[in-house]
Formats: structure tokens, C-alpha cells, sequence
């Protein structure tokens, strides 16, 4: 029994059954017991690996889409270059690099991490420390200061709390997290849900169908449209996930690159569930924002120049050609859980923007 299993269960014994959102947020971002704040859980010798950490590739083309749409920006003196979740900084501090390329660019970056976990602020510290950029660190993006940004999210949206509801025969009712002795199990709530809150969703559902819903979309899409009027606003969100309202039980644990019970053991698993960027559109939508047509990994990474990029890299590093390759084709996989494919890239704008491999 972890420590945070300890406590989500006197908590359930307090207050009764927790809904997901609750738990999610309990066994990611616990000040004590959280997964992500004691721990460098990403890379090969962490639980689960991601994009940046892959191939600098990566990093480097959203580098180059970042100083493109500073451009399209109107080239303000000062940017906000914004990371949500920057994790051991890799995408950043290769972006910062790639940035060079454009010294204009470079020149008017005022840097933003927001993170919740110390350690991983740490990393973050001192991959940012060789570009000579200095950052500041925000718990929230609401502490990001006014002004023209560029928002960047990658494998961030996912870590949200999700809540889930099953369709019963009485209706749909919300699955919570309560106890079955001293393990902790999944239940449904008794009560009726409000309809409206699931009136996105095609109907009528199937007999036990799934819907998620992600109650930080309200937030993060209400604090980007805040910051409309000081200036044009552009974030980019790339994660795995679906580009229509879809039906299904995405939360899923991983722990040591494999999936595990999301219920096992709180607080040291990673806890995630699929992105529905059409929700994530929505939001923005009511928001006041713009937002894109969701795009796959692999077909932004080609419009970004993928292609030359690679085959520069494979020239000037002949011996580590083909692990570059291989590399790449893994960010770009087309079958159908490839990374190419079930990722996708989405960005949210000040409406009239013409976002640089957005514009559609
Ligand atoms: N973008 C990185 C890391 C992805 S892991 C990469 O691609 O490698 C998720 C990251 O989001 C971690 O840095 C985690 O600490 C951070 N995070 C999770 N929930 C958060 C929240 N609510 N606010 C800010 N950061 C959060």
C-alpha cells in the first residue's frame, strides 16, 4: 500500500466515493505523495517516454514553427515564449537552440515554464541554463505576465483531471473511486447527471458507453482569451488523442513503460486519459479564441520540414544516421497507435491569425 493510497482512503471514508477528476489530481499532484513531484519519470529510465526526449528533431522544428508564428505575430519587441509542463526541458532547450536561426526572434524571447513539480523545475533549470535565456517558473498560467505569447504544451493537456461518466439504464452516472474493504475500487455515483454537461456527445449512447470530460479545459481556454486584449495570443497543444467527441475509457496508468492499474498504487503511476480536441476547440471557442483543426504529429512534422531537417543531421552525424532515423520514423509512425497518428496538434489563436502550418 503506497502512502497516498492511505490517505485517499481515509478521505473516502470522510467524505464518501472520490470522482475521477478528484483522484487524478490527487495521485498526480499530491504536495506530498504526487507522481509527478519527486520524481523524473520521463525517459528511457522513467515510466514513459516522450516526443522531445525521442529525437531533437522535434524540439527544433517547433523551434522553428515558434519563431514562423512570431512573424505572423507582427514580430513584437517582447514575447512570452510560455511551456506548460516542460518536463526535463528537452523540447525547450532544443527549441531555444533552433531559435538561433532567427536572431530578431531570439532577441525578444521572455521566457515562461509553468510547472508543478519542483523536481522536474530543477531539470528544467538547468537544460534552459546553456542558452543564456533566463525563465521564470508559474505554478499556473494565469501567473505568465500580459503581453503578445506563444503558448506550448506537449503531452500536458493529458495529465488534466478527467472526469467519466457510464450510461446506465437510468441514465448516465458518474464513476467515482470508493473502497471495497481496504482496495480501492470504481463504483458509479447515484445521482442523475445534468444533461447538458454531456450534450456534446453523439446520441443515444450505447448500454454502458464512456463519456470524458476534462473540467481544466474551462480554465486553461478562459486564461488564454483573457490575455486577448494585451496582445496576440498562440498556443500549441500536441498530445495523443481523438478529434471528435468519441465514446470510450481512455484513463490509463503507466508505470515502467507498461500500462497498469490506474488504481494500484496512487501516486506512483502516471494517470492519463486521451485528449478530445474537439472539446479543447469548444472551450476556446467560448473562450473568444480561434481554434484549428486538430492535425496528426506526422503531418505537422513534415509541413514544419522534417525532411530536410533529418537529412541534415544524418549528414553531419554520418555514424548516428540510422539511430536519427529511427528516431524520427517513430515521432511520425503512421499505424494507427504510432505516435504519427494518434497524436495530434492542435493550436488555439487570437481569431483572424493565420498560424503558420494551421492556416487551413
Ligand atoms: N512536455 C514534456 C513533459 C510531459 S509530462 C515532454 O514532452 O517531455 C507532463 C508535464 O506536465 C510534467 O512536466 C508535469 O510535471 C507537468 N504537469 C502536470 N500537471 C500539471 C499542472 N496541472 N500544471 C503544470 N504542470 C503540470
Amino acid at each position: 500500500m503506497t502512502p497516498l493510497h492511505a490517505e485517499i482512503a481515509a478521505l473516502i471514508t470522510a467524505e464518501g466515493p472520490l470522482p475521477l477528476d478528484r483522484y487524478m489530481a490527487l495521485c498526480l499532484g499530491h504536495p506530498r505523495f504526487g507522481y509527478y513531484l519527486a520524481r523524473d519519470a520521463i525517459g528511457t529510465a522513467g515510466d514513459f517516454t516522450t516526443a522531445p526526449e525521442i529525437s531533437q528533431v522535434f524540439g527544433e522544428l517547433i523551434g522553428f514553427w515558434a519563431a514562423a508564428t512570431w512573424e505572423t505575430m507582427g514580430r513584437p519587441g517582447a514575447l512570452r515564449l510560455v511551456e506548460c509542463g516542460p518536463g526535463r526541458g528537452t523540447l525547450i532547450k532544443d527549441l531555444l537552440r533552433a531559435a538561433g536561426v532567427l536572431p530578431a526572434f531570439r532577441a525578444a524571447i521572455d521566457l515562461h515554464l509553468v510547472e508543478t513539480s519542483p523536481r522536474l523545475a530543477a531539470l528544467q533549470r538547468e537544460a534552459v541554463a546553456a542558452s543564456g535565456i533566463t525563465a521564470t517558473w508559474h505554478a499556473d498560467l494565469g501567473g505568465v505576465p500580459p503581453g503578445p505569447a506563444i503558448v506550448i504544451g506537449n503531452e500536458f493537456l493529458d495529465a488534466l483531471p478527467i472526469r467519466q461518466f457510464v450510461a446506465t439504464p437510468a441514465g448516465w452516472r458518474e464513476r467515482v473511486v470508493g473502497l471495497d474493504g481496504a482496495r480501492l475500487a470504481f463504483g458509479l455515483a447515484p445521482d442523475p447527471i445534468p444533461a447538458a454537461l454531456l450534450a456534446c456527445f453523439p446520441a443515444p449512447p450505447a448500454p454502458g458507453a464512456v463519456a470524458e470530460i476534462r473540467p481544466a479545459f474551462g480554465h486553461l481556454a478562459a486564461t488564454l482569451g483573457a490575455r486577448l486584449p494585451d496582445g496576440p495570443q498562440v498556443a500549441l497543444f500536441i498530445d495523443y488523442g481523438h478529434a471528435r467527441h468519441a465514446y470510450g475509457d481512455t484513463f490509463q496508468a503507466v508505470r515502467a513503460h507498461a500500462f497498469a492499474d490506474p488504481l494500484a498504487r496512487p501516486g506512483e503511476a502516471d494517470l492519463t486519459a486521451h485528449v478530445d480536441f474537439a472539446a479543447l476547440g469548444e472551450a476556446a471557442r467560448e473562450a473568444g479564441l480561434a481554434a484549428s483543426r486538430p492535425v496528426r504529429q506526422r503531418d505537422l512534422l513534415f509541413m514544419l520540414g522534417l525532411e530536410a531537417r533529418t537529412q541534415g543531421l544524418m549528414q553531419a552525424n554520418r555514424k548516428k544516421a540510422r539511430a536519427l532515423l529511427e528516431a524520427v520514423e517513430r515521432l511520425i509512425d503512421p499505424a494507427p497507435t504510432g505516435m504519427g497518428t494518434l497524436f495530434k496538434a492542435q493550436v488555439l489563436h487570437a481569431p483572424g491569425l493565420a498560424v503558420p502550418a494551421f492556416d487551413s
